[in-house]
């Protein structure tokens, strides 16, 4: 099958998976275990070709993984995607290094002295578990010191007072939020408030809090459009080139993107070609015939999780295929920290 997949309007730079934080809502399955980091080369190299390919580009945003836990490196970035004209709007933060003033100020002003203009501070009943709510409010005091008031994104303002006023002194287990607020409107506030995901960690780690339903409800629809969609897409230190939704799926190498948006059959990446073309109904199909995937009897709460399931699958049964990429993802989609609300 031949689709185009069109240069981005907005994207995430990715300089590393690595985080602080093990959040269960994680779209990139992000943690501690992750190592590896973007060199200053592999930075240069991937403004470079973005810049080039940057004509629909409104909106780009170093996110993570945690991006400050190595400063300097995303100070680089900053000053390198400037200096490039890329439209970089801010760097997104979970202030877990803020426990104190002076720390949190000299991060942010090293920040702005490469450029910055805009932070995004990350704050949710998941980054909750694992951020001292403290570290959060000195984070937008020296942010909004640093950056001005009007320059300083709380992601989101409604999660934070919502706990601030719960007078949490410290972290918060996701459990005892859900049990505060109420399983039902916790998910209806996740799913529509926060505008969560169904895919990476969140697909896996919340499938409890959502209903499902069996696989033969998500079938039908083709994912042409998801895949070659171009608003926020990612671009990580491995040079993989990932569409929003779709976490785990690697459509091409960010080092070539002349290649990735030239109009293309997809034959060769077959998984790719499979979910283009007849969504994952065709998918699981595939996986059953060829891979002896069986379905779940739980169900699935959406078509993604659906599709996760079953690259997690072809991934443990040892399938090597160029588009199921990063591997460690799969690894990281491991169920032992995942809700208990029963
Ligand atoms: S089902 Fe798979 S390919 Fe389709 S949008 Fe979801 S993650 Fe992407």
């Amino acid at each position: 099958m031949s689709f185009q997949v069109p240069p981005p309007s907005s994207c995430a730079i990715i300089l590393s998976y690595q985080c602080s934080s093990r959040c269960r809502h994680c779209i990139n399955a992000s943690s501690p275990s992750w190592v590896e980091w973007a060199s200053r080369r592999d930075i240069d190299r991937q403004f470079e070709a973005l810049a080039a390919h940057s004509q629909y580009l409104s909106h780009l945003y170093i996110s993570g993984g945690e991006p400050m836990l190595k400063p300097a490196l995303t100070a680089y970035a900053v000053h390198r995607a400037l200096e490039l004209d890329l439209p970089l709007e801010y760097v997104e933060t979970n202030a877990f290094w803020c426990w104190d003033e002076e720390r949190a100020l000299e991060g942010f002003i090293r920040l702005k002295e490469a450029g910055l203009k805009k932070v995004a501070i990350s704050i949710s009943p998941f980054h909750a578990e694992f951020v001292p709510l403290p570290h959060t409010e000195i984070a937008m005091d020296a942010a909004q010191e640093v950056f001005g008031t009007n320059n300083v994104i709380l992601n989101t303002a409604e999660y934070f007072q919502e706990l601030f006023a719960m007078e949490v002194e410290d972290t918060l287990e996701l459990e005892h939020y859900i049990e505060n607020k109420g399983a039902e409107e916790a998910a209806l506030s996740f799913a529509s408030e926060y505008e969560l995901i169904p895919n990476g960690r969140a697909a896996v780690a919340l499938a409890d809090l959502f209903n499902r339903q069996p696989a033969s409800a998500y079938f039908g629809e083709a994912c042409e459009k998801e895949l070659s969609n171009p608003y926020q897409v990612r671009m990580d230190h491995e040079g993989n080139y990932i569409p929003g939704l779709c976490a785990g799926i690697v459509l091409g190498s960010t080092h070539d993107l002349s290649a990735l948006f030239a109009k293309r059959d997809w034959s060769d990446r077959p998984l790719i070609n499979t979910l283009a073309k007849g969504g994952v109904e065709a998918l699981l199909a595939w996986a059953k015939s060829h891979y002896d995937y069986q379905e779940d009897v739980m169900g699935y709460t959406s078509k993604c999780h659906l599709c996760l399931d079953i690259r997690r699958h072809l991934v443990r049964s040892g399938v090597v295929l160029k588009e199921l990429k990063p591997l460690p993802f799969y690894d990281e989609l491991d169920p032992e920290s995942f809700i208990d609300i029963h």
